[in-house]
């Protein structure tokens, strides 16, 4: 992999930007994937996700104070992708019948990609020192999010070929 992607910020402000939509989209994906947990009886992973979506939440807001905006910038920027990419990423199809595992998967997928953009960042020797510190404090918890989620995932078997059959379709759930 080239050590500067196409994406990645010019500037200060850029990467700010960037770094406030990726938390911004990870705090809402997470919640989204609670909400799933809790409507598979799974509380569980539903309270690692709630867990997740406040601290990533508090990373977007850390960031707004800095920066001293009113709000997130447009999260076009960095959108969740499913592990098989961009092409597939249509969460409304992938919600009702969603594993753990799977769920897992996408999250650590996604963390996977935060923990690199913030590494590239860090690695950029034409930004500061100030802000390539911020980018290596934040890539070492995105890497610590990515480990996190692989001790979960372990805890569940792969589903097999056809998951998506077998589970409860909604109609059965309570
Ligand atoms: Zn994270």
């Amino acid at each position: 992999m080239s050590d500067r992607d196409r994406n990645d910020p010019g500037s200060a402000n850029e990467f700010m930007a960037q770094a406030c939509a990726l938390e911004a989209e990870a705090a809402e994906r997470y919640a989204e994937l609670a909400e799933l947990m809790r409507a598979h009886h799974n509380s569980e992973v539903a309270e690692l996700f709630g867990k997740l979506a406040r601290i990533e939440g508090l990373h977007r807001d850390q960031i707004l104070e800095r920066m001293g905006w009113a709000s997130a910038p447009d999260p076009a920027t960095f959108r969740w992708q499913t592990p098989e990419g961009p092409e597939t990423t249509d969460f409304a199809d992938l919600h009702y019948l969603m594993t753990p595992w799977h769920a897992l998967g996408l999250a650590e997928h996604n963390e996977r990609r935060a923990a690199e953009f913030f590494e590239r960042v860090a690695g950029r020797a034409d930004l500061s020192a100030d802000l390539r510190a911020v980018a290596a404090e934040t890539a070492v918890e995105e890497r610590g999010h990515v480990r996190l989620i692989q001790a979960w995932q372990a805890r569940f078997p792969e589903p097999g070929p056809d998951w998506d059959e077998d589970l409860d379709p909604p109609a059965a759930v309570d």
